[in-house]
This record gives C-alpha cells, sequence and structure tokens, in this order.
C-alpha cells in the first residue's frame, strides 16, 4: 500500500500540471493533465477542506489519486488530511462502522513506538533527498558516497565520524588549529643549466688544471736546482712522472 501511494504522490510530484483554474464561490476547480494525457477536474471546497476528483480513485481503491496530490502539493499542504487516511486503512473506522464505537484499547493503539517514527523520519528524509537531487548527477553521486559510507560503517560496527570530529582529530593530531587562510607562495626557481650547486663549486677538468699550472710563474727547486712548478717536497714524484712519460714516449 505504501508503494502504491508513494507512486501517486511521485506521479502528482513530477508528471501533473495544471491546465485550468477555475473558482465557484468557495470551490476551486483545477483542471489536472496526467502521464497518460488524461484530463481531470479536481474540486477543492474551500468550506469542508475536502478534495475531490473526477477519476474517483479514492471512492473505489481508498487512497487519494496524483491529481488530488498535484492540488494539496500546490494549496501548500503540508500533511494529508486526517478524513483521507482514516477510511479505510485504520482498525479504529472499521471498528466504528462496526460497533458504533472505539474500545479504549484500540484508540491507545495508535499511539506509535518510537521506532515507527524514527523509520518514517528515514524513509521521508531519504525519498525527499532523492526527489531533490535526482536531476544533480553531482549531488546523486555525493549521496550515494555518503549513504554507502554509512552503510559500511554500521556494517563494521564503527561509529561514523561526522565532519566536525574529524576535524578535530586532524587538529588534535598536529597540535594546532587550522588556519583560516592558507597563504601558497610559487616555489623556488630551480636551475636547470650547469651545475646544480649553489655554492658554486664544481670539478675542474684535467686540461683547464694543466692551463692554470702552466700560467703560474716558475720557481727554482732547490734540490734539482731546475725553474719548474714544483717545489723540493714534490721533487722526486715530478721526476719520477717525468721519466715514466718518457719511457711511454720511447716505446711508442
Ligand atoms: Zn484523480
Ligand atoms: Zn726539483
Amino acid at each position: 500500500m505504501f508503494r502504491r501511494v508513494h507512486e501517486e504522490i511521485m506521479e502528482a510530484c513530477c508528471k501533473c500540471r495544471v491546465v485550468g483554474l477555475s473558482a465557484e464561490d468557495m470551490r476551486d476547480l483545477y483542471k489536472v493533465d496526467d502521464s497518460y494525457q488524461n484530463t481531470y477536474i479536481v474540486t477543492h471546497d474551500k468550506n469542508e477542506q475536502s478534495y475531490s476528483c473526477e477519476c474517483k480513485l479514492f471512492g473505489r481503491q481508498g487512497f487519494l489519486c496524483s491529481h488530488i496530490f498535484f492540488v494539496l502539493k500546490n494549496t501548500d499542504i503540508k500533511v494529508i488530511p486526517s478524513k483521507y487516511t482514516e477510511s479505510r486503512w485504520m482498525k479504529t473506522s472499521l471498528v466504528r462502522a462496526v460497533h458504533g464505537y472505539v474500545p479504549d484499547s484500540l484508540q491507545h493503539i495508535s499511539v506509535v513506538d518510537e521506532k515507527q517514527i524514527l523509520s518514517n523520519e528515514l524513509t521521508t528524509m531519504f525519498y525527499g533527498c532523492l526527489g531533490r537531487y535526482q536531476c544533480n548527477t553531482d549531488r546523486l553521486l555525493d549521496f550515494a558516497t555518503g549513504m554507502k559510507d554509512l552503510c559500511n560503517s554500521l556494517k563494521s560496527g564503527t561509529t561514523p565520524t561526522s565532519a566536525l570530529d574529524k576535524r578535530r582529530m586532524v587538529e588534535d593530531f598536529y597540535g594546532m588549529a587550522r588556519p583560516e587562510l592558507v597563504e601558497v607562495h610559487p616555489p623556488e626557481v630551480v636551475k636547470t643549466k650547469g651545475s646544480c650547486s649553489s655554492k658554486g663549486s664544481r670539478i675542474i677538468s684535467q686540461r683547464e688544471k694543466a692551463i692554470r699550472e702552466f700560467n703560474k710563474p716558475l720557481r727554482k727547486c732547490v734540490t734539482c736546482q731546475e725553474l719548474g712548478h714544483h717545489d723540493s717536497r714534490k721533487c722526486a714524484r715530478v721526476k719520477a712522472k717525468e721519466k715514466k712519460n718518457a719511457k711511454g714516449k720511447e716505446k711508442c
């Protein structure tokens, strides 16, 4: 039954439209077009606050048709008038019709438990969100992701953390509050040419070393008494090297 009424309400929200409106004394007549290309006249009696539709679904089935739901929506009625819900689907009205009175025990049955109220609220919230965000894919995706997260956390038994809790956890971890304004500076310029060292030191090639050595003024070695680029400390090593080089040249 819930599904059937829900279908009528969805039909009223999405498919129905008013094609004509007229008023007679205290009665408003709405011409309502539905998705089956049918046009029915819904009469709204302002004195009795009653609604009737030409399709007579209420008379046949006992629940309101999409046309009346549409008019209810247009006249800003948030709660379905009790006379349209009590007629057929509640024990009290049946008992009243048969016995002429309602026993006390039945009257107290209408006190619904908290679980029922909560589940009704959830159903309303869910379908409300679904109806509101149906046209927006991004919002619908957010809604679905949120629902999935909630389902997973409920399944695993952990309590879902709200955005505020998460923020507090992160702030506790870092030991400081999140700044309202985050300033981002451009990164330091990186050298892409030459040596990447910023100290100015670089590897000097053998050739460059030799040129620099050649340009130095000559000095006299105390050991061999020659003018050259070495002193008495390096004399033996330099002479040995020169000999080796000379031998290598002779061999060639
Ligand atoms: Zn109708
Ligand atoms: Zn020397």
